[in-house]
């Protein structure tokens, strides 16, 4: 009998105990060669998930991809369109194809799926987030899956960059998933030929194994992948890229087979509000501001002042999400603004007197509270 080594042991762990589950189905796991649905490649992955469901008190949800390819055949192109509002009305068409596929596969294992359509907003916004949250609870507690994709039809970030990699992500927070798994073609997170198998959580030197400028090409690649990990882990969950056409993978998985690379929860979990906040939230507008003001977010965990701001950008309202940049370069942190752009605009620069005289300070004198803000 072979030995276990202690690496698989550990990864091993996380991925038995998961109770909620997210398995992420790209487009080119679940098509062929000459970009049409492959049904057998679907029939095997339904099994699959509805095996993992079988564990006591375990909840899985999909999220799938392959509307726009099921799409592009049922109006007539020839080939998947370059035109955004095309490729919008090919996942149209193609959505219900989808569902019905997964609604036959799941059938045959006595397991209902149930189409939920989300986009970037719908969890941007608390109201929706909870509604959403409620409905895949009941579904979950029903023994449903759940087959989720991007509404593309009002939200087009997921065809644009991303085929559904952050929507995975951001479900699985919304669900409190302890693992996502997302199917991929490729074999895992690879440094040239060799797969790295285990992440340990937070690592940010697997980075340099993405090459941005390659990865990026309208599909998720593995930029969007890796961010999504990423968010997954910092939430506490296990995330995990295997290969999605290797028959058996997600068995391999839970077996604890070294298959795919599974990323480690991060030690150091933040609170919901700071995950949602970096993760969740995208900055309206960005404030610009002086180094001192940078090393005092950084450095001091401090709230952001008005004198620090050199830049107002963009238009936004009081309690928007707003980017914080440094003369040059990324973000490096983003909060909730205490001003609207415009009366940013007012007292940028201002000491907490002047910002007084100037607005009556009327909430208070940070431009973000240390609370509301997070070091990206
Ligand atoms: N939501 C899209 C779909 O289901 C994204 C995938 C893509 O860009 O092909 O088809």
């Amino acid at each position: 009998m072979a030995t276990v080594d202690p690496a698989s042991l550990d990864r091993l762990t996380p991925l038995r105990r998961a109770r909620t589950v997210v398995v992420k189905i790209g487009t080119g796991v679940l098509t062929d060669p000459r970009g049409a649905i492959d049904r057998t490649v679907l029939e095997s992955l339904a099994n699959e998930i509805a095996d993992l469901a079988e564990a006591p008190g375990r909840r899985v949800a999909l999220v799938s991809s392959g509307a726009i390819a099921l799409g592009v055949e049922a109006l007539g192109f020839t080939a998947r369109p370059r035109r955004m509002d095309h490729l919008q009305a090919c996942a149209a068409a193609g959505q219900g194809l989808l569902i019905r596929l997964w609604s036959e596969v799941f059938a045959q294992r006595q397991r209902v799926a149930a189409q939920v359509l989300l986009t970037h907003s719908d969890f941007a916004e608390r109201g929706r987030y909870l509604n959403a949250r409620g409905a895949l609870d009941a579904l979950l507690t029903r023994g449903a899956i759940p087959v989720i994709n991007e509404n593309d039809t009002v939200s087009v970030e997921e065809i644009a960059f991303g085929d559904n990699d952050s929507l995975s992500a951001q479900v699985a927070n919304l669900l409190g998933a302890e693992l996502l798994v997302m199917l991929s073609v490729a074999p895992g997170l690879l440094d040239g030929e060799r797969r790295i198998t285990v992440v340990e959580g937070g690592d940010r030197s697997v980075d340099r194994f993405v090459r941005t400028d390659i990865s990026g090409g309208g599909k998720g690649g593995m930029v969007t992948k890796l961010k999504a990990a990423r968010a997954a882990t910092a939430a506490g969950a296990t995330a995990v890229i295997a290969p999605g056409r290797q028959p058996g993978v997600i068995a391999a998985l839970m077996r604890g087979d070294d298959v795919g690379t599974v990323f480690l929860p991060m030690a150091q979990r933040v609170s919901a509000r700071a995950h949602w906040i970096a993760h969740t939230l995208r900055g309206r507008g960005a404030l610009v501001v002086d180094d001192g003001a940078r090393r005092a977010v950084l450095e001091g965990g401090r709230s952001l002042l008005p004198s620090g701001v050199v830049e107002v950008r963009g238009t936004f309202r009081r309690g928007d999400p707003v980017d914080l940049v440094a003369a040059e370069g990324t973000p490096f942190a983003r909060g909730l603004s205490a001003f609207s752009s415009g009366e940013m605009n007012v007292i940028r620069g201002r000491n907490s007197r002047e910002v007084a005289d100037l607005l009556g300070a009327p909430h208070g004198d940070e431009a973000i509270h240390r609370d509301d803000l997070v070091v990206l």
